[in-house]
């Protein structure tokens, strides 16, 4: 397989976030500084199935590397789990002479990725970008460092407010089955609690620990709950908290702020690096494959245990914020 790759397709999928746009610029240029041609595939699977491509050159790339969101847009096919949608989606790639694929995306986008590679032989290599961080196999994914700073951002601007008034306040961020947004935003903003799907924690004990803040004189607290399968969880748990104390704790829910604005320093350099890596590895004939980073280092991850393996969460971040925020 190596060297017989000419042009390669490249593509964002799923849930956006910033650094995608860092991303397709570094799939772009990696590839045809090796004069390897690139087409843009639009709206993910969606364009893939009703051809939605076009060719990208180096100029194509200017200016888009402190952009959020992705120029080659995003999308959700439901059309895509059936197999006769993949076969078309193949055909319009192969019509298209594209040899190859680069996969910007989450474990969903990877699922199809893989789908594709093994009903119809395509190779694909992939690279998480999703601000959940919550694809197993990397320590980090792109978007996820700039969704954390804006979420904390917000949350200093609380603290002002809550400690103005005295008040307790609950503030929701992403992240449905993943609180890897909210434990860092709860130890870098100093939260009191951090709930998330892996972290329940009982009414009664948050009332109790709510309770002994202010008898230690604590004016006011911010307490950190990830989404949960849908946005409100944070009125459930104010609710809650009021029955059972009559504590009045404020609601803010941060929402699809998160996954936009101009991605930080961190994901520029990740979705850079991550970006050629995968060029590289796709034009030596790897295929099936995402290109991760551990421990700093960039590795090679199949995607059959990509998408087979739930990453767990970093529980020692929130046990941290709580014996800080004393
Ligand atoms: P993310 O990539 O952010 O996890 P999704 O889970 O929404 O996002 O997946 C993006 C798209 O990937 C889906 O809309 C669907 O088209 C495709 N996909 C997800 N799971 C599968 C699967 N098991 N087989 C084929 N395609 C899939």
């Amino acid at each position: 397989m190596a060297n017989s790759i000419k042009k390669i397709g490249v593509y964002t999928s799923g849930g956006d976030a910033p650094g995608m746009n860092a991303a397709i610029r570094g799939v772009v240029r990696s590839a045809l500084s090796k004069n390897i041609e690139v087409t843009g595939i639009q709206h993910g699977y969606v364009g893939m199935i009703e051809n939605k491509m076009l060719p990208l050159q180096m100029r194509d790339m200017a200016n888009i590397i402190q952009r959020g969101g992705t120029i080659l847009k995003t999308g959700r096919s439901s059309e895509f789990l059936k197999p006769e949608f993949r076969t078309t989606a193949a055909n319009n790639l192969k019509a298209q002479n594209i040899d190859g694929l680069i996969c910007i995306g989450g474990d969903g986008s990877f699922r199809g990725a893989q789908a594709l590679w093994s009903e119809h032989q395509i190779p694909i290599v992939g690279i998480a970008g999703t601000i959940d961080n919550d694809v197993y196999g990397t320590d980090d994914s792109i978007g996820f460092d700039t969704a954390v700073n804006t979420a904390l951002q917000a949350i200093d601007k609380i603290r002002d407010t809550a400690d103005s008034h005295d008040r307790i306040f609950i503030v929701e961020v992403m992240g449905r089955n993943s609180g890897w947004i909210a434990s860092r935003v709860g130890l870098a903003g100093g939260a009191e609690e951090i709930l998330t799907s892996d972290n329940i924690i009982p009414v009664d004990k948050i009332v109790e620990n709510l309770k002994n803040s202010r008898a230690r004189g604590k004016t006011s607290s911010i307490i950190i709950t990830a989404e949960g399968q849908k946005p409100g969880r944070a009125y459930d748990l104010s609710e809650a908290i009021r029955k059972k104390s009559g504590l009045d704790a404020k609601v803010c829910i941060l929402g699809h702020q998160q996954r936009g604005g101009s991605p930080s320093a961190h994901d520029r350099i990740l979705a850079s690096r991550l970006a050629s890596t995968a060029v590289e590895a796709l034009l030596a004939g790897r295929k099936n494959i995402m290109i991760g980073i551990q421990a700093d280092k960039l590795v090679e991850v199949s995607l059959d245990i990509v998408t087979t393996k739930e990453k767990q969460g970093d529980k020692s971040l929130i046990n941290l914020a709580r014996l800080l925020s004393v």
